[in-house]
């Protein structure tokens, strides 16, 4: 039988520690929950109409590819970027300090939306120039900015296919991230699913640096940065029960 959305994700599935609820996106080399890769195969077709090239860059990440992201910001071995894009030196910061820091950016180790395979990250590949890398900043999802149309785009049509940004304005948590959007049959009950318990179990099992700031605010952090996102809204959901209640039993 095939998984039938987010209420489905195992505990280990929810916080990275599984890849079983994944599969490749064709022709990327994106993993994505199978109902995610449907409806972004009709979101793309559909923006391919409109003149856009939308190309998923980042998809399902496990829990070791975000620790090691994690503990490369914590010591000072990848870039750490305050909530303005500007450079930090991560080594000059105490370790409350320097966990705060990271979360502007980075999701805490076993509670990364992308440990799901409903969320991923989105550009208009046919702005960016040929040999150059994707970037995904800010600036460039603005009016006037590379991938300004897309924007304007997704926000008029996303939900009509399901998505929507779970990052779309700043809620004292996460910043903004224009470039990220979720699947909301999925990445609804998923979130649900996530509890302040299930996070320290995966946590336990890992070496995280800044374990002391992260074991003492667990509950503010979870509230703080995996709780307050955007609720999907209702256009998302209704886009999916119509497309449910037309597919063939
Ligand atoms: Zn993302």
């Amino acid at each position: 039988m095939a998984s039938s959305g987010g209420k489905s994700l195992s505990r280990e599935a929810l916080t990275g520690r599984s890849s079983a609820h994944v599969t490749a996106l064709p022709g990327s080399g994106c993993l994505l929950h199978p109902e995610a890769i449907a409806a972004f195969i009709a979101l793309q077709s559909a923006a391919r109409g409109a003149g856009l090239d939308l190309q998923a860059v980042s998809g399902f990440r496990d829990l070791a590819r975000q620790l090691a992201i994690w503990n490369g910001k914590f010591r000072g071995e990848r870039p750490l970027l305050d909530r303005h894009g500007q450079p930090l030196d991560a080594l000059a910061l105490d370790e409350p300090a320097r966990v705060a820091a990271i979360l502007v950016w980075s999701a805490l180790p076993g509670a990364s939306r992308h440990h799901w395979g409903s969320d991923f990250d989105v550009i208009d590949a046919a702005t960016v120039p040929a040999g150059e890398p994707a970037r995904l900043e800010a600036h460039d999802f603005a009016p006037a900015g590379r991938h300004a149309a897309l924007a304007d785009w997704l926000a008029r049509h996303a939900a009509d296919y399901g998505f929507f940004p779970p990052y779309d304005s700043d809620r004292g948590g996460t910043s903004p991230e224009p470039w990220h959007l979720s699947y909301a049959p999925v990445a609804g009950p998923a979130l649900a699913a996530m509890s302040v318990e299930l996070l320290a179990e995966a946590l336990a099992g890992v070496e995280v640096e800044g374990r002391t700031t992260i074991g003492q605010r667990l509950p503010d952090l979870f509230a703080r940065y995996v709780v307050a996102v955007a609720a999907p809204p209702a256009a998302a959901l209704a886009a999916v029960a119509l497309s449910r209640a037309s597919r063939p039993a």
